[in-house]
């Protein structure tokens, strides 16, 4: 085990222009913390200077480390690089942006030593977002906790601090569509919540545009649920019952006015039908896909804080000359 208390996971992609005046406020907020620390920058495939403008930072009371992709990955894979290189007992993930106020790490390291394992920065509004971003995140929110099998914190992004304990269990969920807000909420741990002030960016645009974050919501939800799989075996049950049912009206108006357009209505029914059967057999496939997927992504099927097992009492402690530890 290292002896590095706390490590600050850092993504950049084109982050040049701000890094000197994040890593001033940075080492001001930590320093005074009296923590041996690290931050840990993962430049991202910046096609800026970020990597010379990460080298000529002054690591003061902490250690720079740097991870540089070979290319844009994306912040996903920046912030695992980040975790499974981080060594400190804690790990604070943070934008490079300053959108992430370094001032409330101290709170944060706080609570981490009396004992939360999970440290949440809740943004207190969304006015730094574009109207129709947070209409859509709202939207995003309402949908997932209704199908997710685990429930994603509202407005809590990437800012966080994790116990060692989380980063381990962390790096043991391998699976390749990492929609990291859906995995941390998966691990579980205790978690406590605190608020920021989200601040307009200091520097540049987000990297985030419309299609980037209607991508990412469609990776979050394809990874947290099957919903949309299974949906289709519903529609077909329903499109074919609702045919049957028309089949049935026809039949009668048949029977008791006489059939005035031959052939159109009996085909009308019959078509509904077969689509019915058809979704109904698409959604029997989608379940098993849908089965399979859960599968390959191969995550631990619990996840243990500590498990504290005992020898059993009658085992005479020494009986068999050997100590038990
Ligand atoms: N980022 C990254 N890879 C990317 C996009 C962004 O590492 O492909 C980093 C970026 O440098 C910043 C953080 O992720 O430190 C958040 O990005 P941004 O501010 O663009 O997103 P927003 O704040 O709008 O969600
Ligand atoms: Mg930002």
């Amino acid at each position: 085990m290292s002896d590095v208390e706390l490590s600050i996971v850092v993504p950049c992609y084109n982050e040049a222009p701000g890094m000197e005046a994040f890593w001033q406020r940075l080492t001001r907020a930590v320093a005074p913390l009296g923590l041996a620390w690290e931050a840990v920058f993962v430049n991202d495939g910046s096609s800026d200077a970020t990597l010379e403008a990460i080298s000529r930072l002054d690591p003061g009371t902490g250690a720079v480390q740097v991870i540089d992709f070979s290319r844009n990955f994306g912040k996903e894979a920046a912030i695992t690089a980040g975790l499974d290189h981080a060594r400190g007992a804690a790990v604070i993930i943070i934008d490079a942006d300053l959108q992430h106020p370094p001032e409330i790490i101290p709170e944060m390291v706080r609570l981490w030593r009396q004992g939360t394992e999970v440290v949440l920065c809740k943004r207190q509004s969304r006015d730094s977002d574009s109207p129709l971003r947070a209409f859509l995140s709202g939207l995003f929110y309402r949908l997932s906790s209704r199908l997710f099998e685990v429930k994603i914190p509202r407005d809590v992004g990437d800012f966080r601090l994790l116990d060692r304990a989380v980063v381990d269990a962390l790096s043991r969920l391998r699976e390749n569509q990492r929609f990291m807000k859906g995995l941390f909420a998966w691990i579980g741990f205790r978690t406590e919540t605190i608020e920021f002030k989200v601040e307009q960016r200091a520097h540049g645009s987000s990297k985030f545009h419309f299609w980037k974050l209607l991508n990412f919501a469609v990776d979050g939800i394809t990874s947290f649920t099957t919903v949309p799989l299974r949906l289709w075996f519903y529609v077909g049950m329903a499109l074919s019952l609702l045919a049957i049912g028309y089949g049935f009206i026809i039949m009668l108006g048949a029977l008791l006015f006489g059939n005035r357009v031959p052939g159109y209505p009996s085909i009308v029914a019959l078509v509904t039908f077969l689509g019915g059967l058809q979704l109904i057999g698409i959604g029997i496939l989608g379940e098993y896909v849908g089965r399979t997927y859960k599968e390959v992504k191969f995550r631990p099927l619990y996840v243990i804080r500590k498990a504290s097992l005992k020898e059993p009492s009658h085992a005479r402690p020494g009986a068999d000359g050997q100590e038990l530890s």
